[in-house]
């Protein structure tokens, strides 16, 4: 579909995106509202990003509604900063799934971007790896970016499994996915003890899981485009703590849940990635 100029620097050639430069990917912070918001609300809200961030070249910025808010919010941030994503999709085109939505139905939608297992989703509705990497497929084949989530249980972390869980999550959400697609891959490092639950990695525990991530990334693509790939963390980031794991090197951003609900604490984030690459 035509893009109608939104998304100012979120269009999906890469090179638009990022610079081949290691330390000069330009960080995204996407808010994953979850199962709040009506169209109604959402609105409201997007508004009042828009209105606080104007246009910043440093940051790129995403919001991710339920699927009902995605039509309005998508008409309130067009020509704005911000860009549209979705919390979910099914791996099929089409056909008799009953309560699902597909790729096509969310590019019909302008949107770009679309989370893709997360924790919730693995959980509580028991998607495993083979879904999930069928999702992320399904997403690249019709040009949304997918934002892949992996991430360790507590349990798993106590039992120093944290590598061998986001090894197996990330070999096996990215398997089949050609080098020539990696640029649109973005990667959202979730400690699943950390979503929602006040608690946050250390930027260092952070730092070492995300520096392995893009090993791996390296192992599948090469260094170069390991390199232009967006490594987000997520889990009860907040304005207080996110300056300090933006500074992390293998940290590109945040998928953010509880703060993303409010424009201020939203709009916060933002300026704490912008200010990551600016300073
Ligand atoms: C999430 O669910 O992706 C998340 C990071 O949530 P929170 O920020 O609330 O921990």
């Amino acid at each position: 579909p035509p893009r109608r100029g939104r998304s100012l620097g979120l269009k999906l050639s890469p090179l638009t995106i990022y610079t081949t430069n290691m330390s000069k990917r330009t960080p995204l912070i996407a808010g994953n509202w979850k199962m709040n918001k009506t169209a109604t609300d959402g609105i409201e809200l997007v508004k009042a990003i828009s209105a606080a961030v104007g246009i910043d070249p440093n940051v790129n910025i995403v919001l991710c509604p339920p699927f009902t808010a995605l039509s309005a919010v998508g008409a309130a941030i067009e020509g704005s900063h911000l860009a549209l994503g979705a919390q979910n999709l099914h791996d099929k085109t089409n056909g008799a799934f009953t309560g699902e939505i597909s790729a096509s139905m969310l590019r019909d939608l302008h949107v770009t971007h679309v989370i893709i297992g997360h924790s919730e989703r693995r959980s509580i509705f028991g998607e495993d790896d083979a879904f999930v990497n069928r999702k992320v497929h399904a997403a690249l084949g019709a040009t949304l970016r997918p934002i892949l989530c992996v991430g360790e249980l507590l349990a798993e972390r106590e039992a120093n499994q944290t590598m061998e869980v986001v090894r197996r999550q990330v070999e096996k959400g990215l398997e089949g996915v050609p080098a020539a697609k990696a640029d649109h891959v973005i990667i959202a490092y979730e400690p699943v003890w950390a979503i929602g639950t006040g608690k946050t990695a250390t930027p260092a525990m952070a730092q070492e899981v995300h520096a392995f991530i893009r090993k791996l990334l390296t192992q599948q693509f090469g260094a170069e485009s390991a390199a232009r790939i967006l490594i987000l963390y997520g889990g009860s980031m907040k304005p207080d703590n996110a300056d300090a794991l933006l500074a992390e090197q293998d940290i590109d951003g945040g998928l953010i849940g509880g703060a993303s609900l409010e424009a201020k604490s939203f709009v916060e984030l933002v300026r704490s990635a912008s200010k990551s690459v600016a300073g």
